[in-house]
């Protein structure tokens, strides 16, 4: 059996969200724009998932706008936010250890003349909401922090951010794609006047997301097309994707102490792996000790290649990764890793385990079982290397 200990980069579909999907893959294949009975009732799934997506996160049903990924929800929030208001001022401040979906949008911005500021963050990848409000300046119309991070799962001081944001008179964007199956969503307690959401992180369906975007906000639309989504997202809507969305969001955000319960059970078995792993030669926590999502156990193995480990693991079954994108065969070191001061050749070592509803104790106890092995003989073989490149002859 194979122990999947990858849940940042995806989660497995739940039972119950198929449930959901299937009737709008089958029988209910209308267009929701269609006027007709197939078409109204997959506008009646929309809009329930609608309801449902907005009771989550305190909204008003029409200030979520589904998207096709939560790479879509991040580039309109942040595109859209900062052309919309373009007139006000051309500044965005977003932190250094954003993912790729933000930096990217942030960049594109940067080529069209907005000045962005990326903010430093602490060894724990913590963002200083003083660094905020100090970046602020009359000009700046968006501020972008993530709620908690992929690769180390440090959980942002989101409601502070949020409170110099809404004193200053800033937008403030929220990316919670990974914070949203442990954390609460209330839009109004984070402060928040966009929050980025995808599926397929919390036992949905790949390929739907989600925007809140509160009311009143300007946003320019990234998609040129129909009007669908008060015309804010062009394109027919993924009605199967949604309703899976929908699904999988309300089962683990309905009920605030399942939740808890959950998040729990989570923290004692990641626990369990850190602690394992802590007690091997030469390796390190990274991420925040405390604040870091229940689920995400990331670590420095020095003398390791992660992509050579993650391979290794791979073998023996396991499924893990390194936390950072993977290039034609060379890992390139994490820039989260890099903006919380890791030095390049440390960063190498990287190895990132995200546990799951379906992580048992058993899966904990095979990696312990396996990590030992495997790390000491990829240190040997490295070793061995070395000492063949130093005996050469020049
Ligand atoms: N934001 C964060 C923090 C993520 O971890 C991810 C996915 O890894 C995304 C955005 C992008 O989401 P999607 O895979 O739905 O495009």
């Amino acid at each position: 059996m194979t122990v999947y200990l990858d849940h940042a980069a995806t989660t497995p579909l739940r039972p119950e969200v198929l449930e959901a999907m299937l009737p709008y893959l089958t029988e209910h294949h209308g267009n929701p724009s269609s006027i007709h009975g197939s078409g109204r009732r997959a506008r009646l799934g929309l809009d329930e998932a609608r309801e449902t997506v907005a009771r989550i996160v305190g909204a008003k049903p029409r200030e979520i706008v589904f998207t096709g990924s939560g790479t879509e929800a991040d580039n309109l929030a942040i595109k859209g936010a900062a052309w919309a208001n373009s007139a006000r001022g051309r500044r965005v401040v977003t932190s250094s250890v954003e993912h790729k979906a933000v930096l990217h949008a942030c960049a594109v911005l940067e080529r069209n003349g907005f000045e962005i500021t990326y903010l430093p963050v602490d060894r724990y990848g913590r963002v200083d909401p003083a660094d905020v409000a100090a970046a602020i300046t009359e000009h700046t119309t968006l501020v972008s922090v993530m709620y908690a991070n992929n690769e180390v799962g440090t959980v942002q001081p989101i409601q502070e951010i949020g409170s110099v944001c809404r004193e200053r008179r800033v937008l403030f964007h929220v990316d919670a794609v990974q914070a949203a199956p442990f954390l609460s969503l209330d839009v109004d307690d984070l402060q928040a006047d966009l929050l980025s959401l995808s599926a397929h992180k919390l036992g949905g369906p790949k390929g739907a997301g989600a925007l809140f975007v509160r009311q009143g906000t300007a946003l320019l639309p990234q998609l040129s097309g129909g009007s669908q989504e008060r015309q804010r997202r062009a394109g027919t809507e993924n009605v199967a994707g949604v309703a899976g969305f929908a699904r999988a969001l309300d089962l683990v955000q309905a009920d605030a102490n399942a939740r808890e319960e959950e998040n729990a059970r989570q923290a004692a078995l990641r626990d369990r792996l850190v602690d394992g792993l802590l007690a091997l030669a030469a390796v390190e926590l990274t991420g925040h000790p405390a604040e870091r999502l229940p689920n995400n156990a990331s670590f420095l193995i020095e003398d390791v290649e992660g992509g050579d480990l993650v391979a290794a693991l791979d073998l023996e079954g396991i499924e893990a990764s390194t936390g950072s994108a993977c290039t034609t065969g060379s890992v390139d070191p994490s820039h989260v890793l890099l903006a919380m001061g890791i030095d390049e050749a440390r960063a190498h070592g990287s190895l990132r385990l995200t546990l799951g509803r379906e992580t048992t104790t058993d899966d904990v106890d095979r990696m312990l079982d396996v990590a030992p092995r495997v790390i000491e003989r990829l240190r040997g073989a490295r070793a061995e290397v070395a000492a063949t490149a130093s005996a050469a002859p020049a």
